[in-house]
């Protein structure tokens, strides 16, 4: 196909080859179409849940022994329920599936990568096989095993491919296999995304291409608000290569940076050199000091949080943002990072006040490292405008809503629920709201 594909451009959909919901959703989200909302268990297994007959038997076809499987099951691990899938899949003759990413071009499992040399010797990744396949070989009837070096082939195949299926607010809710949209390469600077109307993959260009060459379209594999360092570190602990792309190969010097000593110049400094290039403010040893202490402590902090609850976080982000103060530049991924938690912190708990402060200092840095054009950035937009709604903002909403559309309408699409319903809904209540507002 050749000719100019336009930003905001479907270039793949899909149902995925395989999919697993996670099971902290389990009893939450419908394990065929992942809807939240009224759920009966199945009678079988007494795992999953479906919203209704429908969706039991749409997922019947794999459930049907991997049913069977999870009734004897002493515990049940995501990610061996997951190897089970693709296993009963390719039995069922998934292994001739065709998923296709243009007229003629398509891609069956056999086609996915498997990292498989770059597996073997990854002690890590072998630790996480040898523990797999023991769960795997009690979960499993013996005879769908298959061999050891096929097994580990798909292993492989799954670690290499995997989708995350995002929500509406862009939180991980199950995992996917899509065998046409995984013929993409990564970047950091990518030119599409995937974002997800229930199990259906949606790739969206996110800006103007010449023409729909696959070799040249590119998705992030890996979180972008983060630094060169780490980014590269991740896509080659998890996927084997070093990140050759244009944001790879351009240093990021306000990722790193520090605040100017001078609190009246709002130039970033870096604390390897010893003044600040625009106002030559002294970068003294004791401030050098104070950063690292500084950056140490959050990077420490940032690792554990994960675990912890909402309070928690918001308590600790807090006391980081405290310190970061007047030593931490703007841009400066730690901070970034500590903003992102506490802004989704304070949300979750509903201090809007808070999460408002937090959204605002956090855009600058989303507009930066993610882009103007990105399903975050248009989602942050969307949020923010949530939380002016329930700050009783309406006007502040209205512009924010005008935003986000805009950014949408190109990642997700007008036929996407987010837009056709979510942020209609928000735009029809800001609407109301303002016009109580004047009449009153
Ligand atoms: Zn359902
Ligand atoms: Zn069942
Ligand atoms: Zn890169
Ligand atoms: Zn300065």
């Amino acid at each position: 196909m050749s000719g100019v594909v336009k930003k905001g451009t479907t270039i793949f959909t899909g149902k995925p080859f395989v999919f697993l919901l996670y099971s902290e959703h389990r009893t939450t989200r419908c394990d065929n179409c992942l809807k939240s909302g009224k759920l009966s268990r199945c009678s079988g297994c007494q795992y999953v849940y479906y919203c209704d007959r429908n969706c039991q038997k749409e997922s019947w076809p794999i459930h049907k022994i991997e049913c069977a499987c999870l009734k004897k099951a002493i515990i049940v691990v995501d990610m061996v329920r997951l190897l089970a899938r693709v296993i009963i899949k390719l039995n069922q003759g998934g292994a001739d599936e065709k998923s296709y990413y243009t007229e003629k071009n398509f891609r069956k499992f056999k086609d996915l990568m498997s990292n498989y040399s770059d597996i073997k010797i990854d002690m890590k990744r072998q630790r996480d096989f040898i523990c797999l396949s023991g769960m795997l070989f009690q979960f499993l009837d013996e005879a769908l095993m298959p061999n050891f070096v096929d097994l580990m082939g798909i292993y492989g195949r799954i670690c290499t491919n995997y989708f995350n299926i995002l929500d509406t607010k862009l939180n991980t809710i199950a995992v996917g296999l899509y065998l046409g949209a995984s013929v993409i390469d990564h970047s950091c600077k990518p030119n599409v995304a995937a974002v997800f109307e229930g199990t259906t993959i949606i790739i969206r260009t996110l800006t103007d291409l010449p023409s729909l060459d696959w070799s040249k379209i590119t998705i992030s594999y890996i979180e972008l608000l983060d630094s060169n360092k780490d980014r590269r570190e991740k896509l080659h602990n998890l996927y084997y290569f070093w990140c050759n792309c244009e944001r790879c190969k351009k240093e990021e010097p306000m990722a790193k940076a520090a605040t100017c000593p001078n609190l009246s110049c709002e130039s970033p400094c870096s604390i390897e050199t010893d003044k600040c290039k625009k106002c030559s403010a002294r970068i003294s040893i004791k401030f050098k000091k104070t950063f690292q202490e500084v950056s140490a402590l959050t990077a420490s902090h940032l690792k554990g949080m994960e675990y912890l609850n909402d309070l928690s976080k918001i308590l600790i982000s807090k006391v980081c943002l405290m310190k970061q103060k007047n030593v931490m530049y703007k841009f400066n991924i730690q901070h970034l990072q500590t903003l992102q938690m506490a802004y989704t912190a304070s949300t979750n708990l509903n201090c809007f006040k808070d999460a408002e402060l937090y959204s605002k200092a956090l855009l600058p840095g989303y507009l930066l490292y993610y882009g103007e054009v990105h399903p975050s950035t248009g989602l942050l937009y969307f949020t923010m405008a949530e939380i002016q709604l329930r700050l009783q903002k309406p006007n502040e909403a209205l512009q924010l809503l005008d935003k986000a559309g805009t950014i949408l309408k190109i990642t997700h699409g007008d036929e996407h629920s987010l837009v056709k319903d979510k942020l209609n809904f928000l735009i029809y209540i800001a609407t109301m709201m303002l016009r109580n507002t004047r009449s009153m």
